[in-house]
């Protein structure tokens, strides 16, 4: 499509950079917005035990764009956190996420994906703290989910703001294990919960020797460290099995259930069955 010569390929690619350039810029326009038009949904997809029982929830968002559709949090979130709109976004999700949880029958507990902006802008144990008296959630039942870029931005910051959400009684799952770089020094300098082994590597199990060294590796590192594993995308039964054989503790990805509005999971929060989940199950 470009031409042979150098000019031309950079010539094909400005107008396209340009294009990106103001979709971006027409996304955060929206986005600005998009709280206050109730255009936020939270979805949850169940975590469980390798065994299937069920734990709890990891709430994801989703933004229903007025005209361009479901958007997903991949295209939207770094947006949000390039203009800071990720602070007041985050407080939306970490509220709503809470409010739900305390009205469930059943005590399962909850996950929430915090953004390193968010350990940068505000006081987020202030805001955690108010979020919990607020929602009446018992502060065990909150299990918050951070990157290892959490720890790469401020360091020292994001550990003594973390020191300070574990005293609240929250628990610290690390997200995406694996994926970055220094992740083991991680584990030594900040007391996790749990470690959620990325689901690249839950991907790549059946075709590739190395994704399964590396997950009996971190298996056996978190094991060591007395932390429970779970592993996230697990689509089939031949990853579980594989799974089960490794020791890994907890499971969510497909194959438990995708990420849905959570009247679709009303019957695992332990309420009645309605006529429509019914029908759903049946249809
Ligand atoms: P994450 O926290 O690692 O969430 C897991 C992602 O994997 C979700 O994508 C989920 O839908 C997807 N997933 C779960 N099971 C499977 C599976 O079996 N197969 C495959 N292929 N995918 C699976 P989603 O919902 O698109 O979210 C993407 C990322 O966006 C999240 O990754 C998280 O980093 C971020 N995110 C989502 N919601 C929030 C939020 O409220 N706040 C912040 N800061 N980030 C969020
Ligand atoms: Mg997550
Ligand atoms: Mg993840
Ligand atoms: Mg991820």
């Amino acid at each position: 499509r470009s031409k042979e010569d150098g000019r031309g390929t950079i010539r094909f690619f400005e107008p396209e950079m340009d294009k990106r350039l103001r979709e971006r810029h027409a996304i955060q326009q929206d986005l600005q917005s998009a709280i206050a038009r109730g255009e936020l949904e939270l979805y949850y997809q169940p975590q469980a035990t390798i065994g299937g029982g069920i734990i709890g929830f990891e709430a994801l968002l989703r933004w229903h764009h007025p005209s361009r559709g479901l958007i997903p949090p991949m295209t939207f979130i770094p947006i949000a956190e390039e203009s800071g709109l990720i602070v007041r976004i985050g407080e939306w999700v970490l509220r709503e996420a809470c409010r739900e949880a305390a009205t469930w029958p059943i005590p399962l507990q909850v996950a929430v994906n915090l953004s390193p902006v968010q350990f940068r802008h505000g006081d987020l144990q202030a805001l955690v703290h108010t979020v919990l008296l607020e929602s009446g959630l018992a502060a065990g039942r909150l299990e918050l989910e951070i990157t290892e870029g959490v720890l790469i931005a401020d360091f020292g910051r994001a550990v003594s703001v973390l020191r300070r959400l574990k005293a609240l009684g929250v628990r610290i799952a690390m997200d995406d294990f694996g994926t970055g770089y220094s992740s083991l020094s991680y584990l030594q300098a900040f007391p996790f919960d749990k470690i959620k082994i990325d689901q690249s590597f839950i991907s790549n199990l059946e075709h590739n020797h190395q994704s399964a060294a590396i997950v009996r590796a971190v298996v056996s590192l978190a094991h060591g460290l007395g932390l429970p594993v779970i592993a996230e995308g697990v689509e089939s039964s031949a990853q579980l099995e594989f799974l089960t054989r490794e020791t890994v503790d907890e499971v969510q990805g497909y194959l438990l259930g995708r990420p849905y509005p959570i009247k679709h999971y009303a019957g695992m929060i332990g309420h009645q069955p309605d006529a429509a989940i019914m029908a759903g199950r049946t249809g």
